[in-house]
């Protein structure tokens, strides 16, 4: 924490925290593997650009992050484990304003096993009330905590109801992603996912398309509108957290997870333990 070793009971911030009240810290989330952070350096990357699209600069380089996570893990003692990089403004102003504030930057980790229980029979979604917004309206490329206010109350109603996530369409109508995760279709042997222009391009998005490339399968990338829910044979999401998750529905839709998503979860696992090569 700010480039210490704090116990993890002891890591403390100020109530006045500008972003507590304002939402402006921007995160990562990250899987160490037998002792390695797949796409670590991506992720770092990636952290330092949602702080400059929230308009801060972190007070690390690219490189000291990428030490500070390995040192942090290697501490941990954990082999398998969840990374989380937070980067935040502090509590010197408290108003809109934050042009003094201090930035900080932690990086916790712990064990965390499958995001969802019961992962390969398939989760069951159902539709969020909630729209992913224009990108004129918030920084949707940031992966910033302010844009998961939507997420977790989607997630909440959609739990309530007794499924696993909710699907949310964009500002257009137009099908966007999971609540933490985002989302493929197959239909005659052919992929279908949602063209990332409001969402998380995901780095797990990123690879799976790589993945199912290199099997010969075509990927198309484009707008998907609900309505086409039904034309599809398998469904499945992708995350850090959830990895290649299979869908086995959405809302009155089912779906069987197949040979393809079934090949792409080992892929998918085989390559975050090296023993995959792309
Ligand atoms: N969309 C949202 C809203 C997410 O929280 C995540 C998880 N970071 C993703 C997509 C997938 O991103 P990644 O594959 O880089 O973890």
């Amino acid at each position: 924490m700010d480039g210490e070793f704090v116990p993890w009971r002891e890591t403390k911030v100020h109530l006045l925290t500008h972003a507590l009240h304002y939402g402006s810290a921007v995160f990562e989330g990250e899987r160490s593997y037998d002792g390695n952070v797949f796409e670590s350096l991506r992720h770092t990357q990636r952290l330092h650009k949602s702080a400059q699209i929230l308009d801060f600069d972190i007070p690390f380089s690219v490189e000291q992050i990428e030490d500070a996570k390995a040192e942090a893990l290697a501490k941990s003692g954990l082999e398998s484990a969840y990374v989380r990089p937070i980067a935040w403004r502090g509590s010197e102003m408290m108003g809109v304003s934050a042009q003094s504030n201090t930035i900080h930057l932690a990086i916790a980790v712990w064990s965390w096993g499958d995001y969802f229980q019961d992962k390969m029979k398939g989760i069951k979604m159902t539709h969020a009330k909630w729209r992913r917004p224009d990108p004129a309206t918030a920084p949707c490329e940031a992966k910033a905590a302010g844009l998961y206010m939507i997420c977790t109350m989607s997630k909440h109603a959609a739990e309530k109801e007794g499924y696993a996530d909710a699907l949310m369409l964009d500002w257009r109508g137009q099908v966007a992603e999971a609540t933490g995760a985002n989302i493929f279709f197959i239909r005659d042997g052919a992929i279908h996912t949602p063209t990332p222009d409001c969402f998380l391009n995901g780095i797990t998005r990123q690879t799976a398309i790589k993945l199912a490339k290199s099997r010969q399968i075509e990927v198309v990338e484009r707008a998907i509108f609900p309505d086409e829910l039904g034309t599809f044979s398998e469904c499945f999401i992708t995350g850090t957290a959830a990895e290649i998750t299979p869908v086995a529905e959405i809302g009155d839709v089912k779906y069987t997870p197949g040979e393809i998503t079934g090949n792409l979860v080992d892929d998918y696992d085989k390559l975050v333990r090296g023993k995959l090569t792309l």
